[in-house]
């Protein structure tokens, strides 16, 4: 391989906050083992992707990158390409890469904490390597992160999924989920406080159904304890699932200060019929039951929720009910999507009956009725005082950019002569109201 110099790696993501924070694990131990980051794709002897496959555009860009790295490689042989993540679980894909001819490391979304040997393995023998094995147990304890945020640190508290909704390749990309321990992630909470974070966020595919395998705590009684970690000033958790998520998380947002107020709660749709075919496991009706409880909440807990426009089968009216839910919640935020069939689920086999232009018109109706929610829901802000977080200073506008409790984005001015630094807590007081942002000045 190349000379005595340590070498260099530069890592690429794709798809979730789980992958972002795989990456920033991938950077600390790879660092631990030497190896030096670069920004700089053409001094790096190391390439790593970290993938996701949630929807076929996130494969196709992924798959375009492969292409110009093929390159690369005809030009400098000895750079070491390892792919990971969601898309080296999908068989079809591995076997592309295998024989890909420019890819010598794939590692699975299990294995991860594993790249620093896979990497020695390769250098020793000069064979690929392949390491995907799902049976994989994630390390129960916390990894050491490079962590990309300065101001908010993510925590990992469970792996995989188990809820095997009909449209979902998660169950099949990151296994079977499997709960760290309470003690390891309040461990993990305090180091992190120690080193100067005052917000976390708690991770998982699907964090409601974490089960403490110390058998101490329920996610609740888990969230309250980050919560009340010395130092810690904001705790977000992402993400829940409607049908494991529980009055007790309403209540421990309402007696912990800390707690943010802001649920994030997919649903996917409006329709009982769509959810059943999904495999949710809820009705609307039970939906609409969590959501009463997040309303009823004595503190302003915003709602944000993810939705699936052109399911197989969905018709005219299921989206109408969708529509129905969405004037009836009225959400905060949404994020929106068209139905993407994704290999060897269940969903893949059903009939992908709405076409790509009746999904890019329903999602263009969904996402046009969330613009006026949120206008609604932002305008109610105006007048108020909120303590934001800052995030960053937008120079070429003057203003201070940081985020409310309710996960709010809000930009201000500030008279103080000195600019509050990342990671600060201000008073503002809104004075203007945008669909997606909140404008204002520090008191
Ligand atoms: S809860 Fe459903 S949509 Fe979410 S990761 Fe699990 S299987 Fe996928």
């Amino acid at each position: 391989m190349q000379d005595k110099r340590p070498m260099k790696f530069i890592t690429f993501t794709w798809g979730c906050q789980m992958n972002d924070h795989d990456s920033e694990v991938i950077r600390a131990l790879l660092e631990q083992r030497g190896l030096v980051w670069t920004e700089d794709i053409e001094e790096a002897d190391v390439i790593v992707l970290n993938t996701c496959s949630v929807r076929k555009s996130a494969e196709q860009k992924v798959m375009s990158f492969l292409g110009k790295l093929k390159h690369l490689k005809e030009s400098r042989p000895d750079v070491v390409v390892a792919v990971g993540g969601c898309m080296t679980q999908n068989q079809e894909i591995s076997d592309q890469l295998r024989k890909s001819g420019h890819v010598n490391i794939i590692f699975g979304a299990r294995s991860f904490h594993r790249l620093p040997s896979l990497i020695s393995s390769y250098e020793r023998t000069g064979n690929q390597v392949v390491e995907t094995d799902l049976e994989e147990q994630p390390p129960s304890g916390a990894l050491p992160a490079h962590r990309d945020s300065r101001i908010k640190a993510y925590v990992t508290i469970m792996y995989g999924c188990d809820n095997f909704c009909s449209y979902c390749v998660v169950p099949y990309a990151r296994g079977r989920e499997r709960s760290r321990g309470s003690a390891s992630v309040l461990a993990e909470a305090r180091r992190i406080a120690d080193l100067g974070y005052t917000e976390i966020q708690l991770l998982g595919q699907n964090v409601n159904s974490y089960r403490d395998p110390e058998g101490k705590r329920s996610f609740a009684e888990l969230l309250a304890a980050v919560g009340e970690v010395a130092g810690i000033r904001r705790v977000r958790f992402m993400t829940s699932h409607p049908r494991d998520f529980t009055r007790e998380i309403v209540q421990a947002i309402d007696a912990v200060p800390t707690l943010c107020d802001h649920v994030h709660l997919p649903v996917q749709s409006g329709s009982s019929r769509i959810l059943q075919l999904m495999n949710r496991g809820y009705t609307r009706e039970d939906y609409l039951e969590r959501v009463s409880w997040i309303k009823a909440a004595r503190r302003p807990i915003a709602l944000s929720t993810d939705i699936i426009v052109g399911f197989p089968g969905e018709t005219p009216s299921d989206f109408n009910a969708t529509m129905e839910l969405l004037a009836q919640v009225e959400y905060d935020s949404l994020f929106g999507y068209k139905y993407s069939s994704r290999p060897d689920t269940p969903a893949s086999t059903m009939a992908d009956s709405v076409s790509e232009s009746e999904k890019a018109a329903r999602l263009q109706v969904l996402l046009d009725r969330q613009r006026e929610s949120q206008r609604i829901s932002y305008s109610k802000q105006l007048g108020q005082i909120l303590e934001v977080m800052v995030e960053g200073v937008n120079p070429a506008r003057e203003q201070i950019i940081g985020r409310s409790s309710q996960n709010k984005p809000v930009n201000f001015t500030c008279a103080q002569p000195i600019t509050p630094a990342p990671g600060s807590y201000l008073q503002v007081k809104i004075t203007a109201t945008h669909p997606n942002s909140l404008a204002g000045e520090a008191v």
